[in-house]
């Protein structure tokens, strides 16, 4: 919470660039003070990111996602922003605002999202997803729940950094916009001028895929100019530190499907004889990296734009706990040859998202599966384009894979005659979707 408000501020305050008046407090007083009103403010924040988070927010479940940018039009307007709703049929709307800031040069738009991942409500720890629990450490870490402190006018309520609300999108991504808002309100209360025009858009289908926003925003366009826009919509460092990215890296995705017999056969009659399509899958995927994670597929890497100098040393300076990385989420070796993982992030990926072929555990059964199916997503970086990088997996409908290491071929053909003629022989549809994500 704390951490989000910093990064906020960087955004209102980020020096003489954005600031309009050479008589602007520092950015590091602007921080103290900030710091002094969220502590003196908490509760009233915590109280008002409870109430958000306790309006069910899943895209598909529209009378509650509407309800959830119905609260925030009044969030919003408690604080005389501007507010419209850029409506999407049976979806939650965009909300958008605007605060103009006399004489301001520079306007500043903030991207956040309403919505929250679909949840089951019975693997949730606490069973209900929207009802804001406090725990005294992140689960993780072993924490309890506790009850939200009371608050008075003689005992004010003090949180501890660590103590942690759970609910649905508490982080990700309700807490940022509260945040924000309790950012304006104490430079408002502390009466520090805004160096720039604000607006915001908050998204009610990301989680479903942003499917209707850039025809929204592109029929709104008009409302939407601005000098800089900044998603509230990532993670801070892992050291817990607050981070600002400059960038993203995009994301296709791709299923592969390996066909085999037309129908599963048994193992004792067939097996040698039918070609398996779970062994021609994992060997076909085998073949696409080394094993400290290059991708091998030619050119792969061809179009990535070199990273700058001021990136290199923007890098070089985070905060390095690969170790404690390693040991929280119990990875013995790292891929990656010894590099660290922010230069590994900055480069594209090629991730296996999930495989299934017949039955494994108590389901098991003697078979040669009829097919095996992967789900593939790579991430991309700055000089790639999503049109071109799908060629570059080697999975183009239709091209021969023979040249790459006896792979299989590549067809787009499932019909049944087809496979009949192409069993053992790779299908690729792709690319599934493509998105900008953190
Ligand atoms: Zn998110």
């Amino acid at each position: 919470m704390k951490n989000i408000a910093v990064i906020l501020l960087i955004a209102f305050f980020s020096g003489p660039a954005l600031a309009q008046k050479a008589t602007s407090p520092s950015p590091a007083q602007v921080v103290q003070e900030v710091r002094d009103y969220r502590m003196d403010n908490e509760d009233r924040i915590i109280r008002e990111l409870s109430e958000f988070l306790a309006i069910p927010n899943i895209a598909s479940d529209t009378p509650n996602i509407q309800k959830n940018a119905a609260h925030l039009v009044e969030m919003l307007e408690a604080r005389g922003i501007e507010t419209h709703l850029l409506p999407i049929s049976g979806r939650g709307p965009v909300v958008f605002g605007k605060l103009i800031t006399p004489e301001a040069k520079r306007t500043v738009i903030f991207y956040a999202h309403y919505d929250g991942q679909p949840v089951d409500p019975a693997a949730w720890t606490d069973g209900k997803p929207f009802e804001p629990v406090l725990r005294d450490a992140a689960i993780e870490a072993g924490g309890k729940r506790i009850p939200f402190p009371e608050n008075s006018a003689q005992h004010r309520a003090i949180y501890n950094d660590n103590w942690r609300i759970y609910a649905r999108s508490s982080s990700d991504d309700k807490s940022p916009i509260v945040a924000l808002l309790a950012a304006l309100d104490a430079l408002r209360a502390k009466k520090i001028p805004l160096g720039v025009n604000l607006k915001v858009i908050f998204e009610g289908e990301e989680e479903a895929g942003s499917t209707n926003l850039q025809r929204t925003l592109e029929l709104h366009k008009n409302l939407l100019g601005a000098d800089l826009l900044i998603t509230a919509d990532g993670p801070v460092h892992q050291s817990g530190q607050p981070l600002v990215f400059f960038g993203n890296r995009g994301d296709i995705g791709l299923d592969v499907t390996v066909y085999g017999p037309v129908r599963a056969l048994h193992s004792g009659h067939y097996g040698n004889w039918a070609p398996n399509p779970a062994m021609e899958l994992s060997r076909l995927l085998a073949s696409m990296k080394d094993a400290d994670g290059r991708v091998l597929i030619d050119g792969y890497y061809d179009d990535v734009t070199p990273l700058g100098d001021a990136e290199k040393k923007a890098l070089a300076e985070l905060p390095y706990n690969d170790g404690d990385l390693e040991r929280e989420l119990g990875i013995a070796k790292p891929e990656g040859g010894g590099k660290k993982l922010v230069e590994l992030i900055m480069q594209p990926s090629l991730n296996i998202r999930g495989l299934r072929s017949a039955y494994v555990g108590e389901q098991a059964q003697n078979v040669v599966p009829e097919k095996a199916e992967a789900s593939l997503d790579a991430r991309l970086v700055r000089g790639e384009d999503p049109q071109n990088i799908h060629p570059q997996t080697g999975l183009l409908r239709d091209r021969p894979r023979t040249d790459h290491r006896g792979a299989p071929h590549a067809c787009s053909d499932r019909k049944d005659r087809e496979r009949r003629r192409l069993s053992g022989l790779a299908h690729a549809d792709g690319p599934a979707s493509f998105k900008e994500s953190g």
